[in-house]
């Protein structure tokens, strides 16, 4: 048989077995979401009154969220606790609100709302779908720029801000970026706070979802954005985002966004416009939850940490062991997040998600890393290991390795 052949049948062998797994969604598996189960009834009714006075069934309390949940999140963003706002459960609606008010009124110093100038707004490729959709479905143009394993390429974002007015901010992924795990490095944290933009209200939208979604120990060490962007004389051009999406419960949980004290003045009058404060029993109970939990969120990151690493480790022994040094495919080995990045060598990704798709098993569209849904090389695959039982990620990935292989063998 010649390899086609052998390929083929292998092909066929999987196509037999009926699988139906999934490796598309970048969501906890149900043993993470266990952990998190006491939260559930750890506030009962006689608990309604917070440590600091407040009632959480009431109004008061204003639109920053309760003292206790910007003491407890401000450490997940490395921040302090008077640099935060606490919100409701997603970050991307959070998000959402501080782009759409941009445009509308502009940012902290701004003269007029952005939309008046076209604005523009800087983002990274490969990287996350949600970003690009939100950001393009409000009428931001987006610029792309690569991602490098130090973060976004600088010398294109240094490029790109300098040059032109409209160019208003960077959307990105600080730690352990969507999809590929890369960490912005001090060197490019420094070079994006410090940076020369053509428009004074330049501003750094960081989602820093996954700032403390380490796999491995020692964790690597972000930079600072914001104590980077103060001593650079530059303290409101950084907004950090997160959430407990994938701490506590996805899109039942908490989200948050951080920035320089004046900032946090600035937007929590223009975001008392539209609430007159987040649900503070949902605030109330993850304190509770997270400050009682046995090495408060790092204990609990650590606990996730030991479901999903051996996912993770799947991952690289399956593709190291059916395609590794064969120059059919590269792929990035991330020490935290969600997610795995893999670029065929042959401009097959296509070919490759849906040869997968015939054998039972569901990747991510291809294209969903780049705005509008077109990869232009054709060549990025999202692998998302968290969800599905250790078990079939190893069945999934034998089954993409070998449509990377047939797809690769059928281009040449
Ligand atoms: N930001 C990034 C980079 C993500 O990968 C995700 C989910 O996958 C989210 C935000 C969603 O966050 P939330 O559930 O807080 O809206």
């Amino acid at each position: 048989m010649t390899d086609m052949n052998t390929v083929r049948a292998e092909y066929e062998a999987f196509k037999q077995m009926n699988l139906s797994l999934n490796m598309e969604r970048g969501q906890p598996a149900d043993d993470n979401f266990d952990l998190s189960l006491p939260l559930l009834d750890i506030v009962g009714p006689g608990d309604v009154v917070t440590d600091s006075g407040i009632d959480v069934r009431n109004y008061p309390g204003g639109i920053l969220g309760l003292p206790e949940a910007r003491e407890v999140f401000s450490e997940q963003l490395g921040i302090e606790p008077d640099e935060i706002m606490v919100g409701n459960s997603s970050s991307l609606e959070l998000m959402s609100s501080f782009l759409t008010w941009s445009l509308l009124k502009g940012v902290k110093g701004s003269s007029a709302g952005w939309v008046t100038d076209s604005p523009k707004l800087i983002v990274v490729v490969p990287g996350y779908d949600r970003h690009f959709s939100l950001a393009q479905s409000l009428g931001y143009e987006l610029l792309v720029v690569p991602t490098t394993p130090q973060g976004p390429d600088m010398d294109k974002v240094e490029a790109l801000a300098s040059s032109d007015a409209s160019v208003k901010g960077i959307y990105f992924v600080p730690n352990y970026s969507n999809p590929t795990g890369d960490c912005l490095s001090q060197e490019f944290a420094e070079r994006l706070v410090s940076m020369k933009c053509a428009a004074s209200d330049f501003t750094i939208f960081a989602d820093d979802a996954y700032a403390v979604h380490h796999l491995v120990e020692p964790e690597i060490l972000a930079p600072n954005l914001l104590s980077l962007a103060k001593a650079a004389g530059s303290p409101d051009r950084v907004i950090l985002f997160g959430s407990t999406s994938k701490v506590t419960f996805a899109s039942a949980g908490i989200c948050f966004a951080g920035m320089s004290g004046n900032n946090l003045k600035h937007w929590s009058k223009v975001l008392s416009q539209q609430s007159i404060g987040p649900n503070k029993i949902e605030q109330w109970r993850h304190v509770r939850f997270l400050k009682a939990y046995s090495g408060g969120i790092g204990g609990l990151m650590r606990d996730h940490a030991n479901i999903l690493k051996p996912k993770f480790d799947a991952v690289q022994e399956v593709l190291q062991g059916t395609i590794g040094n064969k120059g059919l495919a590269s792929w990035t080995d991330p020490k935290g997040g969600y997610f795995v990045s893999l670029d065929t060598s042959r401009p097959v990704a296509d070919k490759v998600v849906d040869l997968a798709r015939q054998a039972g098993v569901a990747l991510t569209p291809t294209g969903a890393t780049f705005p509008g849904g077109v990869d232009p090389d054709n060549r990025n695959i999202r692998l998302a290991p968290t969800r599905p039982p250790l078990a079939e990620v190893k069945q999934a990935m034998q089954v993409v390795a070998c449509c990377i292989k047939l797809a690769s063998a059928q281009y040449d």
